[in-house]
């Protein structure tokens, strides 16, 4: 096995927030995703790619070792399990809250709570934690919406200033977790192509650590 190095990334706020860890690494992909329509782009280190996925696909891309590393959210690796990965580094981007939020003036009284998330493993191990039986219903998103006309109780999301549910006439209820985006590594790429991507954690780390000064 060659010692190439593919990262999965997706595009947006993971993409443009891991770019200046990645440059500090001495990689700079050679195309824009929010320009190019390419899906694998080239940087200026011709042993190293990027892959553009949806975020939620990037743990499965680095479990079945399609890609050597990716960067993730701790919401998404959550919701995935983890399985086939090691998560080497926090690397304090994207920061966020993993909430259970609502209506702030409501209780549900009687029957069984309905929460409409798109986080359907992490919201049944949080309630089943607690010893609440709820009932959830997965969406895809604009989760804010379901109170509003009354498809669920609650929903389990991730929250940042709090603008989007103030928006809506909700609040943040209970916290469930702190999120940030990590860096995963196929289990078997770690041994396989151990100094390459050793090498490679070791500079986003010094990049992480740069960045907190
Ligand atoms: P905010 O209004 O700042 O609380 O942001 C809320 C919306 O942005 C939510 O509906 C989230 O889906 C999305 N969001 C905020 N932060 C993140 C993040 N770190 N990762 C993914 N989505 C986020």
């Amino acid at each position: 096995m060659s010692d190439t190095l593919t990262i999965a990334l997706s595009k947006g706020r993971i993409f443009q927030e891991t770019l200046p860890l990645l440059a500090h690494a001495g990689i700079e992909p050679l195309d824009d995703p929010d320009t190019s329509r390419k899906l694998i782009l080239d940087t200026n280190l011709s042993d190293v790619k990027l892959v553009i996925i949806r975020a939620s696909d990037v743990p499965t891309y680095v479990q079945y070792g399609a890609t050597e590393v990716g960067v993730a959210g701790k919401d998404v690796l959550m919701e995935h399990g983890g399985e086939g990965l090691y998560e080497p580094l926090d690397l304090e981007i994207a920061k966020c809250r993993l909430m259970v939020a609502g209506p702030s003036q409501s209780a549900v009284n009687g029957r069984r709570m309905r929460i409409a998330t798109k986080y359907v493993n992490c919201t049944r191990r949080y309630f089943a934690e607690q010893g609440r039986q709820v009932e959830i219903i997965k969406l895809y998103g604009s989760m804010e919406l379901a109170p509003l006309v009354g498809l669920a109780d609650r929903i389990v999301d991730v929250v940042d200033t709090g603008n989007t549910l103030k928006a809506n006439g909700l609040a943040p209820l209970h916290h469930i977790a702190d999120i940030s985006s990590r860096l995963i590594v196929n289990k078997a790429a770690m041994k396989m192509k151990s100094a390459r991507i050793k090498a490679f954690i070791r500079d986003m780390q010094a990049a992480v650590i740069g960045r907190r000064q």
